[in-house]
């Protein structure tokens, strides 16, 4: 139901991105095999994302293309990590390692990698705080998504 909603909200009439449809039947598919696991939905986020043209950069400064980082500062309105020689953006968050690795496997695109992760629950937890802020960044001035994303949460028992 989550999915579906998220869907509806985000994603305008009359314009298939089939791509994506393939990724939300694979993701109810495994869910239907293996049960409820809470990658598989950040990996639809993050798919949803790929999709609408926010694919986040997430191997180099995104402004000057440096690839040292000391802390992992990413732009929301950029799009990606900015270095520490580039200027600070406003709307940023700073990234755990765990959290960023597993932000580039979602992106990567490999739904058996990603289904196989254990990952840390402090990791899980950025992951999914990171997720819902870019969405909502980027596509809630069109969609509104933030009030579906929270109203989902609190009516769900189950952690999603
Ligand atoms: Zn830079």
């Amino acid at each position: 139901m989550y999915m579906m909603e998220i869907l509806d909200k985000s994603l305008m009439d009359r314009s298939p991105l089939s791509q994506l449809y393939l990724t939300m039947v694979n993701v109810l598919e495994l869910i239907n095999q293996e049960g409820f696991n809470p990658i598989l939905i950040r990996y639809f986020e993050s798919q949803l994302l790929v999709n609408l043209g926010y694919k986040p950069v997430l191997d180099r400064c995104v402004r000057c293309g440096s690839k040292v980082f000391n802390r992992l500062m990413f732009s929301l309105a950029d799009g990606g990590l900015v270095c520490d020689t580039c200027p600070a953006s406003g709307n940023h968050m700073i990234l755990r390692g765990d959290c960023l690795a597993l932000l580039r496997l979602l992106s990567g695109g490999n739904l058996q990698a990603v289904r196989r992760v254990k990952a840390a629950p402090e990791a899980m937890r950025q992951l999914e705080s990171f997720l819902e802020f870019y969405l909502e960044y980027h596509v809630e001035r069109k969609f509104r998504i933030k009030n579906t994303i929270r109203w989902l949460k609190q009516a769900v028992p189950v952690s999603i």
